[in-house]
């Protein structure tokens, strides 16, 4: 796609030929139509993948037309966390506006506030804040809203992190309702979900693959669970195996994670739990006891384990699989650091197997599937589609078994390394490969081994 297939006025066209883009990038030929067709948008994506203008250029076009409300205020919004952000993304504004008449400036802390008030008295089209110092404009009544036509949450995650959430909402409460929302974060999971549910209006929703290349030092298996009580066995079976050196637990709740941690406590696996709800002292005092092994596992949310750079974590495992398929890379990324080969694990249950498709097409692979002696599911994989009937799912499964013979055949040549590979002695960070023949206690497990389905 060309930036010229985008269809944005002729002005920005030659503001983004000045700033030197050639072509858009993925974020961009993909946002900017949603957005100039008048949608609201969650999106995530990369950092550095160009989402400022994927953002700034619908939001330029909309302002070229006249706005139907008279006064001075603010016809775009956009919130971002930092101060350097603001003026970044100002700065952006600007480039791609040459030409275009349109008036814009920042907002933020830790500046004069009479440069600021002169600026929101004069005529203003496109603002730029971090949300604690524009509340204090509002407070004191120096903001007129009333012409706002599109609020934009740029790394909303963020903001919710550094605890913005309420003067978001609260600014976000006073404008127009008719307005158009848009909202970029890492992650679209977890707080930042909730806020995109009360913010914004049947939001399209877009979320950009990851690093793809992370995932290939790490290697992902799962287990399907016929419930929660099965993926609680599921997960004692692996902690308690001797394989894990050190795990990251993954719960899709704060308080599923408090609980996970107790339980595990009460079975003697020394854990503790790390969510967003936690001081960040606390948060970081618990990183830490991973860290220093003081705790063997640390049962975490999304937001709370994100660039966590612990190098020695052996295993990730999803006790429940993200809502966002692009989640998945950034958990399974906390292993495998420093080029150290990780494992990802993943429990399946009933509730989980739209999100492992979505997974499985992000990474353009199959997990593969693997089962544990005295704890297979009592169900088959749900097929893919309800409609899907007769000779496609006839198809399907012939295929199925193919691929389960060759699978079947290659795992009786390569058991031992499997073996190995799935970690058979306890685990060295980085050693995994020189590891020793199988003790005693592996042995009697190779004799009954973890068998393998397709
Ligand atoms: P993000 O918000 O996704 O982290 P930014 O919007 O800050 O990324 O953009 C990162 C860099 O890429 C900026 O320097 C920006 O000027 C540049 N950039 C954005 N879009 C393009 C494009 N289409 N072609 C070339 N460079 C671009
Ligand atoms: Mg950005």
């Amino acid at each position: 796609m060309e930036f010229k297939d985008l269809k944005l006025d002729a002005r920005i066209q030659s503001a983004i030929l000045g700033a030197g883009f050639t072509k858009p990038t993925e974020i961009q030929s993909r946002a900017i139509p949603i957005v100039l067709a008048g949608s609201d948008l969650m999106a995530s994506a990369q950092t550095g993948t160009g989402k400022t203008a994927a953002f700034v250029l619908p939001a330029l076009n909309r302002l070229l037309k006249a706005s139907k409300k008279s006064g001075n205020g603010p016809r775009a919004l956009v919130l971002t966390p930092t101060r350097e952000l603001a003026l970044q993304i100002n700065q952006h504004v600007r480039q791609l506006s040459r030409g275009s008449k349109i008036s814009s400036g920042s907002i933020v802390g830790g500046m004069a506030y009479h440069p600021q008030l002169k600026m929101l008295r004069g005529r203003l089209d496109f603002l730029v804040a971090t949300p604690g110092r524009l509340l204090d404009h509002m407070e004191q009544r120096k903001v007129d809203f009333s012409r706002i036509e599109i609020l934009v949450l740029d790394e909303a995650d963020r903001m919710l992190d550094m605890g913005f959430i309420d003067a978001v909402t609260e600014i976000a409460a006073a404008m127009p309702k008719d307005r158009q929302t848009l909202l970029f974060s890492a992650t679209l999971e977890g707080p930042v979900l909730k806020v995109a549910n009360q913010l914004l209006k049947s939001p399209k929703r877009l979320s950009l693959a990851a690093n793809n290349q992370r995932h290939q030092l790490i290697q992902q298996v799962m287990y399907h669970a016929d419930s929660k009580a099965h993926k609680q066995k599921l997960l004692e079976f692996h902690l308690k195996s001797g394989r894990i050196f050190k795990s990251l637990i993954f719960t899709a709740t704060k308080r599923g994670a408090e609980q996970m941690a107790r339980a595990l406590q009460v079975k003697e696996i020394k854990s503790a739990a790390l969510h967003g709800d936690m001081s960040q002292n606390k948060r970081r005092q618990m990183v830490e006891n991973l860290r220093k092994g003081r705790i063997e596992t640390l049962v975490a949310t999304d937001v709370a384990a994100r660039g966590l750079d612990i190098k020695d974590i052996s295993h990730v495992i999803n006790f429940d699989l993200p809502t966002v398929a692009e989640d998945y890379i950034h958990r399974i990324g906390r292993t495998g650091r420093a080029s150290a080969t990780g494992y990802a694990i993943s429990l399946v249950g009933p509730a989980d197997w739209n999100k492992l498709s979505q997974i499985e097409k992000l990474i353009g692979e199959k997990v593969k599937r693997e089962i544990v002696d005295g704890l297979e599911p009592t169900s088959g994989e749900p097929r893919k589609t309800p409609k899907a009937r007769a000779r496609p799912v006839a198809r399907a499964k012939s295929r199925l078994k193919t691929a389960k013979t060759a699978q079947t055949k290659k795992t009786k040549k390569s058991k031992m390394s499997a073996n190995d590979a799935s970690g058979a002695a306890p685990y060295k960070p980085g050693s995994w490969r020189k590891s020793k023949p199988a003790t005693k206690r592996t042995k009697s497990r190779a004799t009954k081994p973890t068998r393998k389905a397709a």
